[in-house]
Parts: structure tokens; C-alpha cells; sequence
């Protein structure tokens, strides 16, 4: 059953009243609704709690998709803990602190994706330190540089916004993809959108602030060399 993704359209619901429609084989809990994030593109699943009409707390480890076209969430219990019913109503609860951390690291990458205009092959948002991993033929990145261009789109507040868009509009609008720091994945119906104002356009699913501002200071930590073609760029909330 596909379940309402409440941090899609408010990223910042920190709690939701939910009920339970499933649990998996491996004993995830399955819910009509949820504020919990699901691990996908580089970003890890939220942690949190559910909590029982009667009060019982079932903490959460993570929160994963448990289908390929990431329509229903199950939520991992840690080991030991009791299961709920199917029916029940509790009241899901997510950490909060580390949601709202990487939800400015999250935001800082598409900054880093913009201060570097080249394809990215690959990243990973933590709450400490997030990289991103761009196909660059050469060297030469400085690190003060970038961390000075990332921290002037930082100041200048810019609104970060989210948009879904239908294939057919996409297919309409030529332009709209040229625009784009990232191609739209074509083919399931819609694309989710993230544009921040002016600095970056592109298509995602992840969590992000409202304002550029909220991200706070940045640095880059560290610029590998992985292989031939690739640089990994490594950011750091300071
Ligand atoms: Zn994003």
C-alpha cells in the first residue's frame, strides 16, 4: 500500500498520528502516513520513534522503501522491541536534530552542484560531512575558493522551493530540462523539482530548508582524487 509521504510536501513536520497497514517480514512497521524520510539518493533514512495509543515506544533505526518505485515506507525497529498491531493508531516522531542537519547539508550539496558546474556521479549527505563526487578531467579545485562561492549563495538567502512536474509539461517545455543542473528521470508520470532561486534547478526527492541562510556556515574539508576523471568534494557544516 503506497504510503503519504508528509516530507515531501513539509519537510519540516517533525510528528505525525499514523496508523499501522503492515509490517514485513523482517518485522518493519508499515504505516497510511509517515514524516519519516526513506533512505534514497544518498541520503539515510530518519531515525525517531513510534509511540502506542498505550504509551509502548517502538525506536526507529532507519526508514527504507520497500519497493522500486519507492511508493510505500517501512520503518525498522531496533532489535528487541515490540510490534504493533495491524490497525493501531501511534504517533510517529523523528529525530529532529539530525533530520534538520541534514536537511541544511542536503541543501548545501545543490549549492556545491552549482559552485561546480560538472556532472556528479555520485554523493552522500551525513549530518557531520557530505561529499559529492563530480567528473572533472583535471585538478586545480581549490578549496577556499569553493567554500567562498558556496558561502556567498548561502548569504544571498536564496528560497529553496519544490514543484512537481508531469512528463508532458517536461516534453513541452525543452527549455525547462536544458536549465536543469541534473537530466529529470522520464517515464514515471512526474518529476519532483527543487529550484533554489536564481542558483539551482534540479530534479529530487530529497529534504531541504526553506531559505538558503538556514544552511549556516560551511566548509570544504577535503578534495580527493578518485581515479581519472573523478574528485570527490567533501563539505563540512562549521
Ligand atoms: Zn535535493
Amino acid at each position: 500500500m503506497a504510503t503519504d509521504c508528509l516530507f515531501r510536501d513539509d519537510s519540516y513536520l517533525q510528528t505525525c498520528d499514523a496508523r499501522v497497514v503492515g509490517l514485513t517480514d523482517q518485522g518493519a512497521i508499515v504505516l497510511d502516513r509517515t514524516v519519516f524520510y526513506a533512505t534514497s539518493g544518498g541520503q539515510p533514512g530518519d531515525t525517531g520513534a513510534l509511540t502506542t495509543s498505550d504509551g509502548a515506544r517502538i525506536p526507529i533505526e532507519t526508514a527504507i522503501y520497500t519497493d522500486a518505485a519507492k511508493s510505500e515506507i517501512a520503518h525498522v525497529p531496533a532489535p528487541g522491541t515490540l510490534a504493533p498491531k495491524i490497525g493501531d493508531t501511534i504517533t510517529a516522531a523523528i529525530d529532529w536534530d539530525r533530520r534538520y542537519a541534514r536537511m541544511r547539508m542536503h541543501t548545501a550539496l545543490h549549492l556545491l552542484s552549482a559552485a561546480l558546474p560538472y556532472a556528479v556521479t555520485g554523493g552522500s549527505v551525513g549530518e557531520n560531512e557530505s561529499r559529492l563526487d563530480f567528473d572533472i578531467p583535471e585538478a586545480g579545485l581549490d578549496k577556499d575558493a569553493i567554500t567562498a562561492k558556496v558561502a556567498e549563495m548561502i548569504a544571498s538567502n536564496a528560497a529553496v522551493t519544490s514543484r512537481w512536474i508531469t512528463d508532458a509539461e517536461l516534453e513541452a517545455n525543452p527549455g525547462l530540462v536544458k536549465t536543469m543542473s541534473v537530466k529529470p528521470p522520464m517515464g514515471t508520470g512526474r518529476v519532483r523539482l527543487i529550484e533554489i532561486a536564481g542558483l539551482d534547478l534540479q530534479p529530487c526527492g530529497g529534504t531541504h530548508v526553506r531559505a538558503t541562510g538556514e544552511i549556516g556556515a560551511v566548509r570544504i574539508t577535503q578534495i580527493e582524487k578518485k581515479g581519472k576523471q573523478n574528485r570527490r568534494v567533501r563539505l563540512a557544516l562549521v
